[in-house]
C-alpha cells in the first residue's frame, strides 16, 4: 500500500472559493447573473458548475438566464449544472423557482450532465420532481446537514448527497448521516465555508474509521460514475 495521498484527485464537488491546488480537482459554481452585462469569463486550469441559484432567479427574465446557462453548458469545463433548486425562505415564489428548477433539469439532460441542488426546506418538493421529470442524469443534493433520517430517505429515492464543513462539527447531523449512509452516493465539498477541502476529507475518514486514501479513490470513483450512462 502506498501512503502517498497526494497521487490521489481530490474531487471538491461545489465550491465558492476561487483557489486551487494541482491535485484537487475543485468544482467552482458559477451563479448566473441577473443582468447580460455581468461577465463570466471561464478559465482553463478550473473545472466548474454552472447554474440559476434560487435566490437569483430574475422573476421576469429568467428566459435570459436560461438561455445564458443554455450556452455554458455547452463548455466542457462545466461538469455540472447547478447549483439550482427550491429555497423557501428566500426567493421568489413556489411555482417560478420549480419552474426554473425544472427547466435546468431539462438542460442537463440535454447535455448528459449532473444536477447539483440547493434545497432549502424543501425535500418533498425535491422528491416529487424528482418522482415526475425523472432525470436520466445523477442529482446531488449539495451541503446536506439535516437530520440522517431524511437523508437516507433521499438516498433511497436515487440522489446522491454532498456533505460539507459541518462535518468538522462534534456530533454534527452529518456526521451521523456519513456512518449510516451508502457511501456510494456519498462527495465532499467546502461550499462558502473557509474550511480547506483536505480537513473535510480528514475528518470524514476519522468518522468513518476509513484511511484517507480510500476515501480518496472513494469519492473518486462515485466521481467517475457520474459520467457513465
Ligand atoms: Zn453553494
Amino acid at each position: 500500500m502506498s501512503n502517498s495521498e497526494s497521487e490521489n484527485m481530490i474531487i471538491d464537488i461545489h465550491s465558492h472559493q476561487r483557489d486551487h491546488a494541482a491535485n484537487i480537482k475543485k468544482h467552482f459554481n458559477i451563479i448566473i447573473p441577473q443582468e447580460e452585462t455581468e461577465d463570466i469569463e471561464l478559465d482553463a486550469a478550473t473545472v466548474y458548475s454552472a447554474g440559476i441559484h434560487p435566490w437569483y432567479i430574475a422573476e421576469t427574465g429568467f428566459k435570459d438566464q436560461l438561455g445564458w446557462l443554455r450556452q455554458l453548458a455547452k463548455d466542457d469545463r462545466v461538469r455540472m449544472i447547478g447549483e439550482c433548486g427550491i429555497d423557501k425562505l428566500k426567493g421568489p415564489s413556489l411555482g417560478i423557482q420549480e419552474e426554473v428548477f425544472i427547466r435546468q433539469i431539462r438542460i442537463a439532460e440535454e447535455f448528459r450532465k449532473p444536477v447539483i441542488v440547493h434545497c432549502v426546506r424543501a425535500f418533498n418538493e425535491m422528491i416529487s420532481i424528482k418522482k415526475v421529470v425523472r432525470p436520466k442524469v445523477p442529482v446531488i443534493i449539495h451541503g446536506y446537514q439535516k437530520k440522517p433520517e431524511l437523508g437516507l430517505q433521499l438516498i433511497e429515492k436515487g440522489f446522491y448527497l454532498s456533505l460539507g464543513a459541518d462535518l468538522l462539527r462534534d456530533e454534527s447531523q452529518a456526521g451521523q448521516l456519513l456512518k449510516q449512509m451508502d457511501l456510494s452516493k456519498l462527495f465532499l465539498e467546502t461550499d462558502d465555508s473557509e474550511a480547506d477541502i483536505v480537513s473535510i476529507y480528514r475528518k470524514a475518514s476519522e468518522i468513518l474509521a476509513m484511511p484517507l486514501h480510500e476515501l480518496e479513490e472513494l469519492i473518486y470513483e462515485n466521481y467517475l460514475g457520474l459520467y457513465i450512462e
